[in-house]
């Protein structure tokens, strides 16, 4: 069991990590992050540091998005968390999130997975999305052998022969990984699809399959975000979505966490 600031991570209540992609302005964050707090989230997510794919695309607001985070994150009483894609960001991300976020990309950057083990601050580590599982839990050891025992795995698709979705929604990897390890086992239906329509039937699954927690892409206004609008749910939808992880997760005697 992993506890980051009162949210727990491999119990029998599960918590969802929610949020925009990216961390677009204070007005994007903030009124998003406030109708999250209203539906209970547990933990908010943002992007400050974006690996995109190609170097037009936007690629995050960086330092300016420091303050906005902070603010935002007070003013909720939320934790929350965004990818570190270099050591030298470390020290001060430290100040600004309750847990770092390495990217599919940066799995296999031992020496970012070296600097964070050093770190107190858990660490959600995303498999690549070429990782063997074995590859995967070498690169979790990286972490945990430096020290630092509080890291979370997240399972967020893998690439196939298929085209028609962004990624494969790996589901074998939730219970083979949970038989191998006791660190806590997340699922990313956001980055696992691709697609918006796919994000709750998949996300489901993944709690069904037994995930310890989610990390799932919502945005204000997806038609405009920045990054990702394509696979981002709406408050709305998001919303919906909450309920019917609650009732799937009570038929395994478990529960969605809420923030009290
Ligand atoms: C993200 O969660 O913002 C992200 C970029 O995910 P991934 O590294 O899994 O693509
Ligand atoms: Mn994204």
């Amino acid at each position: 069991m992993v506890n980051i600031l009162g949210v727990p991570f491999g119990g029998s209540s599960v918590p969802v990590i929610a949020g925009p992609c990216s961390i677009e302005s204070k007005e994007q964050f903030l009124g998003l992050a406030q109708e999250l707090k209203e539906m209970k989230v547990s933990f908010l997510r943002g992007g400050i540091y974006k690996l995109r794919t190609n170097p037009e695309s936007f690629q995050g607001l960086g330092k300016e998005a420091y303050p906005i985070a902070q603010e935002v994150s007070h003013a909720t009483g939320l934790p929350f968390t965004s990818e570190v894609t270099d050591p030298r960001q470390i020290e001060e991300l430290h100040e600004i999130t309750s847990m770092f976020q390495v990217g599919t990309r940066n799995m296999y950057n031992y020496d970012l997975l070296k600097e964070l083990g050093k770190s107190s601050k858990p660490v959600l580590l995303k498999r690549a999305f070429s990782a063997t599982y074995g590859e995967f839990l070498n690169a979790a050891e990286y972490i945990l052998a430096a020290g630092n025992k509080n890291v979370l795995l997240c399972e967020r698709g893998i690439r196939t022969f298929v085209n028609d979705t962004r990624n494969t929604f790996d589901i074998n990897a939730i219970p083979f990984l949970k038989n191998r390890t006791d660190l806590p086992v997340l699922a990313d239906p956001s980055h696992g699809t691709g697609l918006t329509e796919l994000v709750e039937p998949v996300a489901l699954a993944a709690l069904a399959a037994g995930a310890d927690g989610l990390i799932i892409e919502v945005h204000n206004d997806p038609k405009n975000a920045l990054s990702d609008g394509q696979q981002a749910l709406t408050t709305e939808q998001f919303k919906s979505f909450l309920d019917k992880a609650d009732k799937i997760l009570n038929v395994l005697g478990r529960s969605l966490h809420e923030r009290g």
